[in-house]
């Protein structure tokens, strides 16, 4: 039954980023439970990954599964042209209660790399509306991640990402320098200074600039330092040039603060959420446009030219404010910073492990940057075989496990992870 299953997979099915002909190994996975993962040879892993920043709760919750059960009970979906529901209201209360003040206005999309295009065709009707239409070009820094879809991809690291594949078709957008200066170390002005070159020379025909605030994600799992991102705010302010902030990775929780903007202290015109929005049960994610923003689209009788057929669902929103509630119900501020404590000394020991670059950790990220680029799928085996579930990239090793996870678990999943280092 399993084998055949798996052959029909290896044979047809697709995963993120394989060859159709020559895929990577996927284990069989049968249930999930808090943070584990039941393979369906009856193994269990311990969950490093909260599948990708999602499952903020771990699996299975039943707080959540009730919210989904109860909405299924009234209506799974509906059409949002034309017509409300509760859910979709509740959550934009929900959520314009905890992000930044400026931010009024949400649009309710399907995933990520949608939540940015939304975020950048706001940016674009923005300028237009307001006689600007030279204005249209958005500028990044380097060794950032936004989505795979065009115009996300298109502000994803020129290297690492997959530019070489599009180039002519991807719009052409401004890379400064990635944000050298660490979170945790001094700040040099100096590092903006190929960010102020840039937003001086092209202000005239840049729409916005989109990073993602304090932590980058895929793009290379670094942190970097708050006074960057509120030099960006000031540059943006000055230039007239709209600042995005992608906080899909980032949101709720993951860097000890709700939102990584609060390091600094500022606020984006447009905002974009996603990921843990519903704790991993359903794919939905949210652009929020500041009044500003929104009035300038909406001027002379203005629309916003976006409307997916599932937007708003129901049973996403539902599941999103149970999510919301649960965390700000608990005291996740604490469990985030046990779980930095805890992976600031289980990761200690591979710091100058010879073929290690850096260690690094903040709320519940914990980063082990090797010198060269790891064999997934063999590192991934030797995970498994150890009863955890990490899955690397490039030269990263990391966790970032549910935020409910306990000590033990955490300290096999840092043991784990130390011992991989070690080769
Ligand atoms: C994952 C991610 C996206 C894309 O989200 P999808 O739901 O995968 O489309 C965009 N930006 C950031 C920062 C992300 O981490």
């Amino acid at each position: 039954m399993i084998d055949d299953l798996l052959a029909f997979d290896r044979a047809h099915l697709w995963h993120p980023y394989t060859s159709a002909l020559r895929p990577l190994a996927a284990y069989p996975v049968t249930g999930a439970a808090g943070v584990r993962l039941r393979l369906a040879d009856g193994r269990e892993l311990i969950d490093g990954m909260s599948s990708w920043w999602c499952a903020i709760h771990g699996y299975n919750h039943p707080v959540l599964n009730a919210a989904v059960r109860e909405q299924l009970e009234s209506m799974a979906h509906v059409m949002f042209g034309g017509l409300t529901h509760e859910p979709a209201v509740t959550l934009g209360e929900r959520l314009l209660a905890v992000v930044p003040r400026p931010l009024r206005h949400l649009f309710f999309c399907d995933s990520g790399s949608v939540a940015v295009e939304v975020a950048i065709k706001m940016a674009l009707q923005y300028w237009q509306s307001l006689g600007c239409p030279e204005k249209k070009r958005l500028l990044t820094v380097r060794g950032g991640y936004h989505g795979d879809t065009f115009a996300a991809m298109s502000v994803c690291d020129p290297v690492t990402g997959m530019h070489h594949l599009f180039r002519g078709v991807l719009p052409e957008q401004l890379f400064a320098e990635r944000p050298t200066c660490r979170f945790d170390g001094s700040f040099d002005p100096a590092t903006l200074d190929d960010f102020r070159r840039l937003i001086t020379a092209h202000a005239p025909e840049l729409a916005a600039v989109i990073l993602e605030p304090v932590v980058q994600g895929a793009g290379g799992m670094w942190f970097y330092h708050p006074d960057y991102l509120r030099g960006v705010r000031e540059l943006c302010q000055c230039h007239r040039v709209l600042l995005i902030c992608d906080e899909i990775a980032t949101g709720f929780g993951r860097t000890g603060r709700l939102f990584a903007c609060e390091w600094a202290g500022i606020a984006p015109d447009i905002l974009c959420l996603g990921k843990a929005l519903t704790g991993g049960y359903l794919t939905l994610a949210a652009t929020l446009a500041s009044g500003e923003v929104a009035a300038g689209i909406s001027s002379g009788g203005g629309v916003f030219m976006h409307g997916p057929t599932f937007m708003a669902n129901p049973l996403a929103c539902a599941v999103a404010n149970a999510n919301i509630e649960l965390l700000l119900s608990g005291d996740w501020q604490g469990r985030v910073l046990r779980i930095e404590r805890q992976l600031g000394q289980g990761l200690e020991p591979a710091r100058g492990l010879p073929g290690v670059a850096d260690v690094r950790v903040l709320g519940a990220i914990g980063v082990v940057e090797m010198a060269q680029a790891v064999d997934v799928e063999a590192l991934q085996a030797l995970f498994v075989e150890r009863g955890v579930w990490i899955r690397p990239f490039g030269r990263l090793i990391y966790l970032m496990p549910p935020y409910i996870i306990g000590d033990d678990d955490l300290g096999r999943l840092c043991e784990a992870v130390v011992a991989a280092a070690k080769g």
